[in-house]
């Protein structure tokens, strides 16, 4: 499985005064904040797939720190992310939270964003023509961010992001390399709640997770 050969890498120390990018262009920037607003800025009032006419509210673009060793990614805004316009709120967001804290960090330490930025209709899977079209925009925050881990948060999530259609229950419970950062699947929160059983299995990863982030 090697999905690192998505983009280029374009060397640039004044995105600061140049917000404009590209979906595509990895940033390399000394300031990862200013280069996570460029990207924010790029998207505007996006169109570019068919979500935007769907009955999105807003752009979810991903919220946390910008130089974070960790990042999760998770499909997409369910309803209460498109109301408040930040990734992982409600319920499944709190449980993120207290999944963050078991491994002594807090929310704020890491950075959370979506494939898609925005809520498919009815909470249905982002369609294959989304993905393509909006996951440039992922690409770049991870390329900005360059944390260490990557907890891929649920069967879609983990599925986009490695390039497979097996299940996440194969997925999970291995390292995969991923642009430049150890990318470890998990269980997405709203799975948990309906499953609480598997959070034995989370608490495994995140185990896994905090071992990686203390080698690197
Ligand atoms: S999902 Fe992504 S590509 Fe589609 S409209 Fe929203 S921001 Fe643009």
């Amino acid at each position: 499985m090697s999905p690192d050969d998505v983009g280029g890498v374009t060397n640039r120390d004044d995105v600061g005064a140049d917000l404009s990018v590209r979906p595509g262009t990895i940033l390399v920037s000394r300031n990862a904040a200013e280069a996570l607003a460029a990207v924010r800025t790029d998207i505007g009032d996006c169109t570019r797939c068919k979500l935007h006419a769907q009955g999105r509210r807003q752009i979810v673009f991903g919220v946390g720190n910008p130089e974070a060793d960790l990042m999760f990614v998770g499909e997409a805004p369910g309803a209460d992310e498109d109301i408040q316009g930040i990734p992982f709120v409600g319920r499944a967001g709190q449980l993120l939270t207290k999944i963050i804290e078991a491994i002594d960090l807090k929310r704020e330490d890491v950075y959370i964003a979506n494939v898609i930025k925005c809520r498919p209709p009815g909470n249905r899977n982002p369609e294959p023509d989304e993905v393509e079209t909006c996951e440039p925009f992922l690409f770049q925050q991870i390329d900005i961010i360059k944390p260490k881990v990557i907890v891929a948060l649920g069967k879609f999530g983990a599925q986009t992001l490695l390039r497979t259609l097996d299940p996440i229950s194969r997925l999970r419970g291995r390292v995969y390399e991923y642009r430049g950062a150890k990318l470890v699947p998990t269980f997405h929160p709203a799975y948990l709640l309906r499953n609480p059983a598997s959070k034995r299995e989370v608490w495994e990863d995140m185990k896994l997770v905090r071992k990686l982030l203390a080698q690197n």
